[in-house]
């Protein structure tokens, strides 16, 4: 069975003082949850979350990486350097991320090898926009965002991999997608995942993304190929993150 996971995405949130509380206070609960947690605060960051988490056994991650190692590239952070600071996952592909800074699918794919070759897990976003759903082409989006990371890392790469289902019309808007409209797409790419390899695809862990709260979560989290979320406002007060890792414990 697979291990539900719930990721905070913090984004360009927190100072030095608000995450000193929002850490400890994760950090004292999660003994008490079966499911893995992990926090994604910005760069700065790292050093003091690190810090903070040490022997806590929650997680840490970034928010994206560069797709290149090393050298005259101006404002990028290295998978390398994420290792360095004790991270385990990296997100790539948030749809802020594709939208707000032209990361194409090329782009996320060249980071996600990057990222995996520094041993970081990679935290594959997919998810159509509002006029893509209206369209119906919601499957074609997220299997062609899903396809340029297999074409060029191959289906075994996603062993050590997670996806994140995140529909753009559902992130930071307060609409969330329905249990039965986020199971439909879950359970697709993991069907794509399966014909390349049963195995693999029977193993990955796959979050809902998308306004995810207390009060929508274990609904949500209950889906049969739904594997836990990513969190972003609601992971910015602890009492509501808590919650949510609870739901899904
Ligand atoms: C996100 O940014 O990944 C996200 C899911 O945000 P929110 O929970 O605020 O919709």
């Amino acid at each position: 069975m697979r291990k539900k996971l719930v990721a905070g995405n913090w984004k360009m949130n927190g100072s030095l003082r608000q995450n000193e509380v929002l850490l400890s206070d994760i950090s004292a609960a999660v003994p008490g949850l079966t499911c893995e947690v992990a926090v994604f605060p910005p760069y700065p960051y790292l050093a003091q979350s690190q810090l903070a988490l040490a022997g806590s056994g929650v997680a840490l991650g970034a928010q994206s990486v560069s797709e290149y190692t090393q050298g005259a590239f101006t404002g990028e952070v290295s998978a390398s350097m994420l290792a360095e600071f004790g991270c385990r996952y990296v997100l790539l592909g948030h749809s802020e991320r594709r939208g707000l800074f032209g990361e194409t699918d090329a782009v996320v794919a060249a980071k996600f090898e990057a990222a995996q070759k520094a041993g970081l897990i990679p935290v594959l976003c997919l998810g159509e926009t509002l006029a893509e759903r209206e369209s119906g082409s919601t499957m074609a989006v997220v299997a062609r965002q899903l396809s340029s990371v297999l074409d060029r890392s191959g289906v075994g790469a996603m062993v050590s991999a997670v996806v994140a289902y995140e529909p753009v019309w559902a992130i930071g808007t307060g609409m969330t997608a329905s249990p039965a409209q986020a199971q439909e797409v879950h359970a697709a790419i993991r069907a794509q995942v399966a014909v390349l390899d049963a195995g693999v695809a029977e193993g990955l862990c796959i979050l809902y993304g998308g306004s995810v709260k207390p009060q929508n979560a274990e609904e949500l989290f209950g889906q049969a190929d739904i594997d836990g979320g990513l969190i972003g406002g609601a992971a910015l007060v602890a009492d509501d993150f808590l919650k949510i890792c609870l739901a899904a414990s």
